[in-house]
């Protein structure tokens, strides 16, 4: 079974590299370095089942093999790379995912496409199930990401409704844990980043928003499920950690647990933040047979023990 894999250098998608090299499969993993790095896949070159091609997915895509599984992964996620991005985020996810679904046609591969909680926008009903429309501003600065990501679906549910693809989207919720950029800008990254080397964090607004943390092999096997599972045509699931926490919460914790001298430094809110996010994961629990396991404790530290390593810090 061959499966391609869009953002393979990426956080999610290198690990998503490793599990299905795991599991048996061949693995053509795309990227185009924007957010990614060449890091995160390097121990896979040589590596006779997998093969990478560096590639910009907005333009059209030409691959000769066949391919089972499509998996589009590619596309700028921390709301700092997205908004640095802002036009190629979308295009990221209107063209790139007219091109994956087009190769998945002309494959008859299956199609997974990782859309996000974004979609659910400043939600006003909690925790989200996947029957919620969301609540998402059009024209405000984080739509780039949450109506790109929305076109996306659409377009997936349209090739699955007029051309009959396997389509199946994966709503993620926040995921954490190591190959994320040390300056990627999303909240982990930048709270461990600053409680290692003893600089105060940084919290946007009152600290009082919540946010629900899923650890990455948490994230990685519901994401395989999902994409090998049978009779999931046209599927949605959220898949993410259901344990919610606000953010002053995180940032205390993060300071405890990095043995950290840092003190809390309170920024203006962002524009449209949302205010609380939490998956409701019982559509995933009862079909997939999934839900997480590891806790926001290990699932830390075995973070900060990885950005140790990137920051350079022995103690
Ligand atoms: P990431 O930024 O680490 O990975 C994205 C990868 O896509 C990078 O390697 C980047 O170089 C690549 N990429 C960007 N534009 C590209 C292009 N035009 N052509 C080819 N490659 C391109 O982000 P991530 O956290 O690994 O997110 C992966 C996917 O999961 C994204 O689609 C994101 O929207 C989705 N997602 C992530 C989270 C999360 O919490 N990590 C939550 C919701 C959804
Ligand atoms: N946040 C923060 N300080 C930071 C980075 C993020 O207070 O240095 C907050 C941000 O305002 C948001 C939450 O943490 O409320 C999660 O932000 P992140 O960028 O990780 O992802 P989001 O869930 O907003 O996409």
């Amino acid at each position: 079974m061959k499966v391609l894999i869009t953002g393979a250098a990426g956080f999610i998608g290198s690990h998503l590299c490793d599990r299905f090299l795991k599991e048996g499969f061949y693995v053509i993993g795309l990227d185009n370095f924007l957010t990614g790095s060449p890091d995160n896949i390097a121990h896979l070159f040589g590596n006779k089942n997998f093969r990478f091609i560096e590639y910009d997915v907005t333009n059209y895509i030409y691959i000769p093999d066949d391919i089972d599984i499509i998996l589009h992964f590619a596309c700028p996620a921390s709301p700092v790379d997205y908004l640095k991005h802002p036009i190629h985020t979308m295009k990221v996810d209107s063209l790139g995912t007219l091109h994956t679904l087009g190769l998945a046609k002309r494959k008859n591969a299956r199609y997974i496409f990782a859309s996000t909680s974004e979609v659910y926008g400043d939600p006003q009903i909690h925790p989200q199930p996947e029957t919620y429309w969301g609540n998402v501003n059009p024209i405000g600065i984080r739509s780039v990401y949450d109506e790109a990501k929305r076109f996306s679906e659409a377009m997936s549910m349209a090739y699955h409704r007029e051309h009959g693809i396997d389509v199946r989207i994966a709503r993620i919720f926040n995921t954490y844990g190591e190959r994320m950029r040390t300056d990627d800008g999303r909240v982990i990254p930048n709270f461990i980043s600053q409680a290692l080397e003893n600089r105060d964090l940084t919290i946007y607004g009152d600290g009082m928003q919540t946010r629900s943390f899923c650890y990455i092999d948490d994230m990685v096997d519901g994401i395989f499920l999902l994409a090998v599972k049978e009779n999931l045509n046209g599927e949605v699931f959220n898949l993410g950690n259901p344990e919610e926490h606000t953010i002053i919460e995180i940032a205390r914790k993060i300071i405890h647990m990095a043995e950290s001298n840092s003190g809390i430094t309170f920024l203006p809110p962002l524009e449209d933040d949302p205010k609380k996010r939490c998956p409701d994961i019982s559509k995933a629990e009862s079909i997939l047979g999934w839900k997480p396991k590891i806790s926001l404790d290990e699932g830390l530290e075995n973070t900060i023990q990885y950005f140790k390593l990137k920051l350079n810090i022995k103690k």
